[in-house]
């Protein structure tokens, strides 16, 4: 039986991941510290004998006993909101998480694969994005925490890769959704379901004229997966290239959810990309990947589990007090 190391499992796309893995007759070890992690997400794996959790913060030494044969480093705050919140956890994770990780991967002679994001593009002035493109990133601003955090990442991975012969896959992914999202994690899809169900207005940042594309999570999924199997070794844009304005999406929410409300205008957040679409010619070529589900069912299927939230949980909008938890 191959075995994965999977860090940030607790998560929305780690608990997919480890999902997949165990579907695909793997042994699981799924890693979390529960900064923004929720074994919620994984409490249905943990009867199986071939799944173990591992309550660990990657920052520090990483131990796994025993072989590996792939590891997937999934573990990071993803969202405007945890890393404003969590700035230095942010970096500590993309940097020092990766060097242990890439240490792991050497000492294990297992094949990892590190999960990069479009935001490496920071604006971009490139459109749609390909991974040619250097991007626009703000070092300094408030998304400097996280963009930098992964473009170091991409760098000590190819430099493992290219001085120890790691054998490295380096995914860049593009806005993704699905059932497991954090309600309160501020980003939009939860955001604006979230407003819908507790009957607020739904609120678009600036003019709403800013674009994303969004992309399901068994999309993205099987697009790692076979980024996991090839051969190939330079960074790969996974995501879902039917882009949208925020307002034109948050017609659609209302539309889909029936919500009597109203779309309300808020300040548009610094550094926030003014656009951002996927060039995923190379996914297409290389793997034989593009996206199968529509925005509209994607969406439905997000809405229903939403609904399945209890009145506690869809009422906690405030965020969790990392700091505390920290502590602890
Ligand atoms: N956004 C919005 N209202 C919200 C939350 C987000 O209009 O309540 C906007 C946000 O400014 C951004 C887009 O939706 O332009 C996507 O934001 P998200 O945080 O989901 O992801 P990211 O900016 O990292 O792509």
């Amino acid at each position: 039986m191959k075995r994965i190391l999977i860090t940030g499992a607790a998560g929305f796309l780690g608990s997919h991941l480890c999902d997949r893995f165990i579907k695909e007759g793997f042994h699981v070890i799924a890693m979390d510290n529960l900064i923004t992690g929720d074994l919620k997400n994984i409490e249905h794996l943990f009867k199986l004998e071939n799944f173990e959790f591992y309550h660990h913060d990657v920052t520090k030494f990483v131990y796994v006993p025993g072989e590996l044969d792939y590891i997937l480093h999934f573990a990071s705050p993803a969202s405007p909101i945890d890393y404003l919140k969590i700035p230095i956890q942010t970096l500590k994770v993309g940097a020092l998480g990766t060097h242990n990780l890439l240490g792991l991967a050497k000492e294990k002679n297992a094949r990892i694969l590190i999960a990069s994001t479009s935001e490496i593009y920071g604006d971009p002035l490139v459109h749609p994005q390909t991974e040619e493109y250097y991007g626009n990133v703000n070092t300094i601003g408030p998304r400097g925490v996280y963009d930098e955090a992964k473009r170091f990442q991409e760098s000590i991975t190819m430099a493992y890769h290219r001085f120890h012969g790691v054998e490295t896959r380096i995914v860049r992914i593009f806005n993704t959704y699905g059932p497991r999202m954090r309600l309160n994690d501020g980003r939009v899809i939860p955001a604006f379901m979230g407003q819908a169900l507790r009957g607020e207005d739904l609120t678009v940042f600036g003019d709403g004229s800013q674009t994303r594309s969004f992309c399901y999570v068994d999309d993205e999924i099987e697009g790692i997966y076979r980024l996991l199997m090839s051969d190939y070794t330079l960074p790969i844009n996974i995501g879902n290239p039917h882009e949208i304005t925020i307002g034109d999406f948050a017609e659609e929410i209302i539309k889909l959810t029936g919500t009597t409300q109203k779309v309300i205008y808020k300040d548009l957040p610094q550094d926030d990309p003014m656009q951002r679409q996927p060039d995923i010619s190379k996914a297409k070529e290389i793997l034989g990947w593009e996206p199968k589900v529509g925005r509209e069912e994607g969406m439905r299927k997000t809405f229903e589990y939403f609904k399945t939230l209890s009145k506690p949980e869809l009422e906690r909008t405030e965020h969790r007090d990392f700091t505390q938890r920290n502590k602890k």
